[in-house]
């Protein structure tokens, strides 16, 4: 048997630990309730998180008699070797050498497993690969909520900011986080909506759209549209295939009128054969696909 744990940096922290790709712990949150703002971590200085992440697999690892056979970190934002190159929504860890820095604190406290930090998007894709019997296939994720991630199993070399492909060439669609024109994340992200709508929360903007608003109404159509542009992009560069999408917004999303969008879009019958599907958002598949990538970076 082997032991995981699994630690997911979104909105909030999370970890749990797995046996044998099964997670067995009740997950441990940080904050433990759902801030309303969404914006607890950005706040929270690096050392303070390394911590808090820390304590968090100490405890884990206490229920287990330290037994860990490896630790995986995923976080939003471009990640190779374990490292942080940017991350938009959550400024203070770029640059940071996650794992090694984690490792470090974690050896301070007697737990000497290896650690290896993803991005958040790629562990979903793993995740989901895993459970729905996809390891031979291409499996492509969206994670909609304060910023917009794109991932893929299987893992391949590269960037895959999917979140910051450019959807629209108007000079005014600069809201995006990362400081780009036109970007999907501008329309799409939790505060790229709060900034373009200063009047109104984005649940809000959702609801005045049923309502009949015009403008709110123009909005969500923009919104899907901006998805069905990534996703048809992806499909001409990579194929069609399955494209799942989750995290806390998903819920302002229509597959219909995504789909319908997409039609337009994807043209050639070739590229047609592709499929859609939510996935309600959950912190037990992100810790799976965390843990999931840890071993499989241990196993080589
Ligand atoms: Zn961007």
């Amino acid at each position: 048997m082997t032991t995981a744990i699994g630690i997911v940096i979104t909105d909030h922290l999370v970890a749990g630990r797995l046996e044998d790709q099964k997670l067995t712990s009740r997950p441990i949150r940080f904050p433990e309730q759902d801030d309303p703002l969404a914006e607890a971590l950005t706040a929270i200085p690096r050392g303070e998180l390394i911590d808090l992440m820390a304590s968090q697999v100490a405890q884990l690892a206490e229920e287990v008699n330290w037994k860990v056979d490896a630790i995986g970190v995923a976080v939003p934002g471009i990640v190779r070797q374990s490292v942080v190159e940017d991350s938009p929504n959550l400024p203070q860890i770029k640059g940071m050498r996650l794992a090694e820095e984690l490792g470090k604190e974690l050896a301070a406290r007697g737990i000497n497993a290896p650690v290896y930090a993803g991005n958040d998007a790629d562990a979903i894709a793993a995740a989901v690969a895993a459970t729905h019997g996809r390891f031979n296939k291409l499996t492509r994720v969206w994670t909609i909520g304060n910023g917009i991630g794109y991932g893929r199993w299987p893992y391949v070399e590269g960037v895959w900011e999917g979140g910051h492909i450019t959807v629209t060439l108007d000079p005014r669609e600069r809201y995006c986080g990362c400081g780009g024109v036109g970007h999907l994340e501008g329309i799409m992200g939790q505060r790229a909506m709060r900034l373009r709508f200063l009047d109104l929360e984005p649940e809000e903007i959702f609801a005045h759209a049923k309502d009949g608003d015009q403008r709110c109404r123009d909005f969500v159509d923009l919104w899907h549209r901006a998805l069905a542009a990534a996703t048809a992009s992806f499909i001409h560069l990579a194929g069609p295939g399955r494209f799942y999408f989750t995290g806390h917004n998903v819920h302002f999303l229509e597959l219909a009128l995504l789909r319908s969008h997409l039609e337009t879009m994807v043209r050639m019958t070739p590229l047609q054969s592709f499929s859609l599907e939510i996935l309600p958002p959950d912190d037990e598949t992100a810790l799976l696909g965390a843990g999931i990538s840890a071993m499989r970076s241990v196993a080589g």
